[in-house]
């Protein structure tokens, strides 16, 4: 095995660039070719072991028994009947999985555990063909995290009821310190992390103190930018959806614009509707599988502004600090295209692009 991988990193130079691809799939990549096989033989010996669905006692007294020679809990062993069961009942998806085998475990839990509980499959099915299907040559392979709330997005609906959003979370967290939240979708959860943030950045406290301070009334102003779609419903940045009754609610409180594609400017700096526009195309760092939400983001001028770079959105991209630093430092170097997909190019020559994800995409 020592000697195979030295093989393959003397052809990773070799690049696949006629057909579309995920990057971590690459047909031309030796190192792929090798997890792909790894990828196959996991599935293959989880499929071994894979009791009837129908028989989910048994299944579950399997799970239990066959833990200690894996090393895991039962939780670890359910997750992967979980995953393979769903697949089961995803035949397209299932078809692009096994010709591409680009799915490890936890993206294939993501599925699972996502989708569980469903009782219509064609639909989501089709769907999730062909967002695992690649669109384009080294496109960056979704995540886990990724699968899950692309699924959460086709399926819709957020929890609804008030009986949910009146659930108090108080946990003791040690040293006379406890964890305090509560309980509601997705969205308003984005929303208010965003502002929970924001407030703490501008007023330089901890996260904590300033929630405080937002319940005393005294938290700093902070704008918050909520998207209207054409059928009207309500979404964050990242494109979660609010609730009938959320979105009633948030109605109440704010001010409404139209977000139009703001035009290019000579100054260096980004006007605060650009960073409303770009937040809404790109949702978090396009940095490939970096996931840092939009408002702890800088926007970088991808051509930099002393080479020539516009100041534009067309020219914008949202990055983390860390990956900022990065593309600063000319370890990495990226492109935008006029489809606001970014191309990474690594230091070994390796590329590979990542799509925006945001509410306007
Ligand atoms: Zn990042």
């Amino acid at each position: 095995m020592g000697c195979y991988i030295a093989h393959m990193y003397e052809k990773l130079p070799q690049k696949c660039t006629s057909s579309y691809y995920f990057v971590s799939a690459d047909p031309a990549d030796p190192l792929c070719d090798y997890l792909r096989a790894r990828r196959k033989e996991d599935i293959a010996f989880w499929r071994m072991l894979l009791p009837d669905q129908a028989e989910e006692e048994d299944a579950f007294a399997l799970a239990i028994s066959l833990a200690p020679s894996v090393g895991r809990g039962e939780q670890y062993v359910i997750n992967r009947f979980t995953a393979l069961w769903v697949l089961d009942k995803l035949p397209e998806t299932k078809a692009v999985i096994e010709q591409l085998w680009h799915l490890d475990f936890a993206r294939l839990i993501a599925i699972g555990n996502t989708l569980d509980i469903i009782e219509e499959w064609a639909d989501i099915d089709a769907a999730l063909a062909k967002y695992l299907t690649p669109k384009r040559a080294a496109q960056v392979l979704p995540s886990a995290r990724q699968i899950r709330e692309f699924i959460r997005k086709h399926l819709g609906a957020e929890p609804s009821n008030s009986l949910s959003r009146d659930i108090l979370i108080e946990e003791p967290a040690g040293d006379r310190r406890r964890v305090f939240g509560v309980l509601t979708s997705d969205a308003s959860a984005i929303m208010m992390r965003e502002a929970v943030t924001r407030t703490a950045e501008q007023m330089q406290i901890s996260r904590a103190d300033a929630l405080m301070c937002m319940v005393l009334g005294a938290g700093a102003k902070v704008t918050i930018n909520l998207y209207e779609d054409k059928a009207g419903v309500l979404h964050t940045a990242s494109g979660h959806r609010f609730d009938q009754e959320e979105a009633e609610l948030i109605r109440e409180q704010a001010n409404t614009r139209t977000l139009e594609r703001p035009v290019a400017t000579k100054r260096y700096r980004f006007s605060e509707k650009m960073r409303a526009f770009i937040a809404a195309r790109d949702a978090h760092c396009r940095y490939p599988g970096c996931s840092v939400p939009h408002h702890q983001c800088d926007i970088d001028h991808v051509l930099e502004y002393n080479r020539g770079g516009v100041t534009s959105v067309e020219n914008a991209q949202l990055l983390c600090r860390h990956h900022h630093n990065l593309k600063t430092a000319k370890l990495v170097r990226a492109r935008i295209e006029e489809s606001a997909e970014v191309v990474w190019a690594y230091p070994n020559g390796t590329q590979c692009v990542t799509q925006p994800e945001g509410v306007l995409t």
